[in-house]
């Protein structure tokens, strides 16, 4: 399932010119953008396909990327990036903040806020979610890593059950299971019957994770997105609709943790 695209990119027309931005000049603008002090870091691309100047701002990655087409001068994507920096710093200053994973911040697990804690009893497990707290043990410099290993773990877990459920009621064998950290899609299936989720989304409620598993494992009979797989989604989860706009309005929250 792919994510809808992050930002409506801004793209200004232009002439194609003789001669071609070379990687070393892109390495050059991308350094001369940051005298432009955008707030965040800005990726510069040459793009021989590019028919015009495409910026947008990544959410998930919180920079602005900018690709041009090849043999645009470099002064003409400088002046770009400068003449559209208020867009920039207003699409920045719409991100949800950055929530490390670090003592006191509060993190949703299955969309229910955690708080995370230091956990001082050297008899306690090395993780614990339970009463609203993500309670880590051990080494404070270990504590992110923890966190993120264990919410992964849970992710895992919890995806693997659902994904079985509806797989048994579709009839249908899966393959195997991952979770990997992908930001450019919430979930995928191959012809093979392998799915996998990304990790991220064990913050979400727990409707937009079955909607997830259930849009993937309904890939399993139909590999397509026609009204017949779409019956077939319902099927196992009444109302796609609603999980679908959350997923589209959360997106950059989801990305912004950890
Ligand atoms: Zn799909």
């Amino acid at each position: 399932m792919r994510q809808p695209a992050r930002e409506e990119p801004i793209a200004a027309v232009t002439k194609r010119r003789a001669g071609r931005l070379s990687a070393v000049a892109a390495a050059e603008l991308q350094r001369r953008a940051i005298a432009l002090d955008l707030g965040a870091p800005v990726a510069i691309r040459v793009s021989p396909r590019a028919r015009r100047l495409l910026l947008r701002v990544d959410a998930g990655e919180r920079r602005v990327e900018l690709v041009l087409p090849a043999g645009i001068p470099c002064e003409h994507g400088l002046r770009f990036l400068a003449a559209h920096r208020g867009w920039i710093m207003a699409r920045l200053d719409a991100l949800p903040r950055p929530v490390p994973f670090a003592e006191g911040e509060s993190v949703p697990v299955f969309g229910v806020p955690h708080t995370i804690r230091h956990e001082t009893d050297p008899r306690a497990a090395p993780v614990v979610v339970a009463d609203g707290e993500i309670r880590v043990r051990g080494e404070p410099a270990h504590l992110a890593r923890r966190v993120r290993d264990h919410l992964a773990r849970l992710a895992a877990r919890e995806f693997a059950r659902r994904a079985r459920a509806y797989a048994a009621r579709l009839d249908r064998q899966i393959l195997r299971i991952t979770v990997r950290d992908t930001r450019s899609r919430w979930g995928s299936c191959s012809s093979q019957g392998a799915l996998s989720f990304s990790w991220r989304l064990v913050f979400a409620p727990e409707s937009v994770i079955d909607y997830v598993v259930a849009h993937e494992v309904a890939h399993l009979v139909e590999m397509n997105h026609g009204p017949r797989f779409w019956r077939l989604v319902r099927s196992l989860t009444p109302d796609p609709e609603t999980p679908r706009a959350w997923l589209k309005r959360h997106r950059s929250r989801l990305l912004a943790y950890g």
